[in-house]
Formats: structure tokens, sequence, C-alpha cells
């Protein structure tokens, strides 16, 4: 709101104007939407770098309607997005950047390292773009009712711009969407995670645990080596503490690597005293991955196991599985084939 204060005032226009404008950038607008502005202040606002995305390409799943979309941003950049469809609302899944740094070993998201951060103005343009494609539900005040920062990119590692998104799409002038319906999944950056939690308290937390054991964790996800499990539980077990709400563990089964039920029972053991919900997910595999998904069956036996310790933990119903639904996939695939074509037209 400050620096849309000292644009206004650097443009000579009156302060009002920084409020109607916030108003129309929290509800993801670009500035030619912006219909109670003068057609001169839409067109210098126009020039800058608002950073709206559009919709490159979009799938619908022929299994349960879930939409995958494939963004463009104004520099060209893709990056995915994900509608899924509940009886109680929509869940949008946005990404919070291009790519991904953190490596983690069967995510295709990272395979090519981070390209950029998004802002916080590409992210409710996310939102926006979903919504105007959307039907409304009976009685509905809007169509996004939910959102998960799950797509590509760690969301702490673009802390600012995270923070400035969940400040902006829950403002009443804007999107008007609740903390409590939103959600932030990382890999574990604590120092962070320990700052997130005391600025956001009131936004569920999911900890992409993946491993019982060091040793395990650090070989598909190298964050580990830097913040290792104990630290990583201490800030869950903390967030658990200061909020009095329950901390969402992720947990990808991974054939032959982290499914067996002695892998169950040193789970159980970790999260023991910590209130959590452990979400079960055959990985989805990549195929530059080399790594094998749990059978649904699997995945049931070992839910069984962790609940028979007394963990709370289901298997989460995938959706989208026909249309690439998985982190960085789509964008992976449509790049390659960009990249496939250009190389045909090559002298
Ligand atoms: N960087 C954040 C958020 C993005 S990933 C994080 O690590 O939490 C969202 C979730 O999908 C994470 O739990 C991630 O580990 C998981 N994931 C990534 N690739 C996957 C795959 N191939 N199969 C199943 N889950 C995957």
């Amino acid at each position: 709101m400050a620096d849309l204060a000292a644009l206004m005032q650097g443009l000579g226009e009156p302060k009002f104007r920084a409020g109607q404008v916030f108003a129309w950038l929290a509800r993801g607008m670009k500035p030619q939407g912006m219909t109670n502005l003068p057609q001169g202040l839409r067109d210098t606002l126009s020039a800058l770098p608002f950073g709206g995305a559009r919709v490159h390409d979009r799938f619908i799943s022929a299994k349960d309607g879930t939409v995958k979309y494939l963004f463009e941003l104004e520099d060209g950049n893709l990056v995915e997005g994900v509608l899924m469809r509940y009886r109680y609302g929509n869940t949008l899944c946005i990404s919070t950047q291009v790519g991904c740094r953190m490596g983690c070993a069967f995510c295709a998201s990272t395979l090519d390292g981070c390209v950029r951060n998004l802002t916080p103005g590409e992210m409710l343009s996310f939102i926006a773009r979903a919504e105007e494609d959307e039907p409304l539900k009976e009685g509905a005040v809007r169509a996004v009712t939910n959102i998960v920062l799950m797509g590509s990119g760690e969301p702490l590692d673009n802390y600012d711009n995270v923070v400035k998104f969940l400040r902006m799409v829950s403002a009443p002038e804007g999107m008007n969407i609740s903390p409590r319906n939103i959600s932030l999944s990382t890999c574990g950056l604590v120092p962070k995670l320990l700052r997130f939690m005391r600025e956001a308290p009131h936004v569920t937390l999911s900890i992409s645990l993946h491993a019982a054991t060091d040793e395990a964790r650090s070989r598909i996800m190298p964050v580990n080596r830097r913040y290792p499990i104990a630290e990583l539980l201490g800030a869950a077990k903390a967030y658990a503490q200061e909020t009095g709400r329950r901390v969402i563990f992720e947990y990808a089964l991974i054939l032959g690597q982290n499914d067996s039920s002695a892998d169950a029972s040193a789970l159980a053991k970790l999260v023991r005293g910590i209130p959590c919900h452990v979400n079960l997910i055959p990985l989805n595999a990549i195929k530059e991955r080399g790594l094998k998904g749990a059978t649904r069956e699997g995945a049931a036996r070992f839910a069984e196991s962790l609940v028979a310790l007394g963990v709370s933990a289901t298997v989460r119903r995938e959706l989208g599985t026909d249309i690439e639904g998985a982190c960085g996939q789509l964008r992976r695939r449509v790049l390659q084939q960009k990249n496939d074509s250009s190389e045909e037209t090559l002298p």
C-alpha cells in the first residue's frame, strides 16, 4: 500500500487512487479492467509490470473434472496451477516460483532449477483467471474458495512475496479469502518457517516429510542436510503449540525406499506427541527420476500401520492423474516440446 501511495503521488494522482488500485490488484485485475480509474491512468499503469498472467493452456480431467492450467507470465515464463473440485468448494493449487531450487529427488519442478520468484500480483492473477473460467455454484460468493501453495517452487524461498500475497488475498476489499482456507506446504526451511508461523498463524501448515530418518531424507531431499528432521519437527511442534492447530505431514510413498512397515513404525515414533495428520500419497512417477510410486494397496497398508500405532493418517485421493497433475510435469513437457520443435527448425 505504501508503495502504491508513493506511485500515485509520483504520478500526480490524488491519494484515494492508491486504495482503488489496491482493491483491484488484490482481486487480480489488470490495469485496463480497473473501471473506476480515468483511462489515462489505466494506460500509464498498463505500461508498468503489474504481472498479470494469462491462460496459455487448460486441460480438464475426464475422470474428476480437475482443471490443470498452464499460465503464461508477461515475460513468457510458464507456470502451472490446478483447480480441484470438492463438495464444499473449489481449491486452487498455485505455484510460488518458476521452477524450484530445492532439488528433491522425486520432483519434476526442480529439474531445471529456479528461474525466478513469482510476484504477489502474479499469484493473485492465477486466482482471477481461474475464477473467470469457473461458473459460480448456487449461493456462492466466489468460485475459488480455498488456496494451497503447493504448486511449483518453495514458498518459503520466496518469503516476502508470499507473505505479501497472503495479506492481499485475504484483504476484505480484495478477494477476502480467509487465511483459514489457505494452506502452505514447505520442504522445511526451518528459520523461515519459525518466522512464518508468527506472521501468518492462521494459515494451515503442511510439511513435506517423506522419510523418517535423516539418512533416508537427506538422500531424497537435500534441504535435510541443512535442517535435519529434529530441527524441522521442533518447529512443527512449536507451530502446533503456538497456534493450537494440527500440522499436516506430507509423505509420498516411494516403492522400496520409504514404504516398509519398519518405515511406518519409525514415522509413528517420530511424530508421536505432535498434534498432526499424515497425508500419504503414492509417488507420482516422473520419468526422468527413475523412482516408482507405491501401489494403492501398499499405501492403504502403510496408512493402517500408522493408524494402528495411534497416528492419524489417510491416503490422499489422487486427482487429475490423467492430466499430469503432479508438480512441474506439465510445464516441463510443454517446454520440451517447444525445444524439440525449435530444434527441428534449425538449419
Ligand atoms: N516446495 C513445497 C511445495 C511444493 S510441492 C514443498 O516441498 O512442500 C507440493 C507437494 O508435492 C510436496 O509435498 C512435494 O514433496 C510433493 N511432490 C513433488 N513431486 C511429487 C511426486 N512426483 N509425487 C508425489 N508428490 C510429489
